[in-house]
């Protein structure tokens, strides 16, 4: 298992009270936990899954773990949810209730593991790590398979089946909307005194000043709310997802390749593409669904879903055309709309399938296909 194995905690606790003075007073469990999670991303670093661990940045906040049975959630008589947390540097497990201001699903199950963290803006938040049975989003009837094509524009286009119904889902893009009042909270800010001196490129020696730091946790709470609204609809679209298909078929997105381009990066963050694939993963695997990835280089947008026809060369759609049309069998369709439905071919294809196209099946729309142009042969060498 981990890197960090139990012989190595043992001689850490051995020598903790030399290494590590100011953790004298923390309950063994709380060390443990953060002993296990050091092996652990160690292990996923190992098995190249994560980026070498490293010392956590203080402004993003702290966080530490603390074994099962230990916090519980206890409903107050007046209905409030209350948390027993044990308090540090105390006695072991000396317990402290804590007032939580959210209002908790209490079927929680089995706790395994509860995490305490501080946010960047100073909010302190309970995760709780749970086994219990997962039900599957309802949806009634499952659809056999479907594809999502991936953009921009439209976030999320979704086929189902090769010739069914198409969906587009929009992606919510807090940030953009957050973006006027974000603006006019930085735009203030910039008038108080922070702690860099720009006239004389140096931090002032006096700080900053008590306006500023007031609108720097603005401007950081802004963004936290924004992050979490982002959060929240990926959770609940991938969610919704997984319920809708027994089979998703996805295309294999070069995101961090996008990120690069400074043109795409804000709108991809904003969308949350990155997280949605791992999110969308992980459910799959929850709930049996089999999920499908397409070459990344599959020619999706310029393939007629109908007939097969490639459009190549100079006859490629620009990113500009949102139309897709056919010069082989005259279809006429949103670009988005005719590459989700090429993403379910070429997915049931890679399930190793042989799918048929509309234009194949016979008794539907005749397609005319023009005959391949002879193959010329230059004679070489002839000029005249
Ligand atoms: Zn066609």
């Amino acid at each position: 298992m981990a890197t960090f194995t139990v012989h190595q905690g043992k001689r850490y606790r051995a020598k903790r009270a030399e290494l590590h003075p100011w953790s004298a007073g923390l309950p063994a469990d709380i060390i443990n936990c953060a002993c296990r999670d050091f092996g652990d991303g160690w292990s996923r670093y190992k098995s190249g899954q994560n980026e070498r661990p490293s010392f956590p940045e203080r402004r993003d906040g702290g966080h530490f773990g603390i074994p099962g049975g230990w916090m519980k959630p206890e409903l107050d008589a007046d209905g409030k949810v209350k948390l027993r947390v044990p308090v540090l540097g105390g006695r072991r497990r000396q317990m402290g209730l804590v007032r939580s201001k959210e209002a908790m699903r209490l079927d929680l199950g089995v706790i395994t593991q509860s995490t305490i963290s501080e946010s960047a803006t100073g909010r302190w938040y309970v995760a709780f790590q749970v086994t219990r049975d997962r039900p599957l989003p309802n949806h009634g009837c499952r659809a056999p398979i479907i594809g999502i094509d991936l953009g921009l524009h439209t976030f999320a286009v979704i086929a189902y089946g090769i010739d069914g119904r198409i969906e587009e889902v929009h992606a919510p893009m807090p940030l953009l909307a957050a973006q006027e009042q974000l603006k006019a909270l930085q735009r203030s800010q910039r008038r108080q005194r922070g702690s860099w001196d720009n006239e004389h490129q140096c931090h002032r020696p006096e700080g900053c000043s008590q306006r500023w730091i007031r609108r720097n946790g603005q401007v950081k709470r802004l963004h936290e709310r924004v992050a979490a609204k982002r959060r929240d609809e990926l959770e609940k679209f991938t969610t919704d997802l997984v319920g809708r298909a027994e089979v998703i078929v996805i295309e294999d997105l070069n995101v961090s390749g996008m990120m690069h381009n400074h043109c795409l990066a804000g709108r991809v963050m904003d969308a949350g593409m990155g997280t949605w694939r791992t999110r969308l993963e992980a459910k799959c695997r929850w709930h049996g669904t089999r999920l499908v990835v397409i070459d990344r280089f599959y020619p999706s947008t310029q393939t007629c879903h109908r007939c097969g026809h490639r459009r190549r060369g100079t006859d490629k759609l620009t990113l500009s055309e949102r139309t897709f049309t056919c010069p082989a069998c005259g279809l006429v369709m949103p670009r988005d709309h005719n590459s989700a439905r090429e993403i379910v071919y070429e997915g049931l294809r890679t399930m190793g399938g042989t799918p048929m196209r509309r234009a194949e099946v016979p008794g539907t729309d005749a397609v005319t296909r023009e005959p391949a142009p002879p193959a010329v042969i230059e004679a070489a060498g002839g000029g005249n």
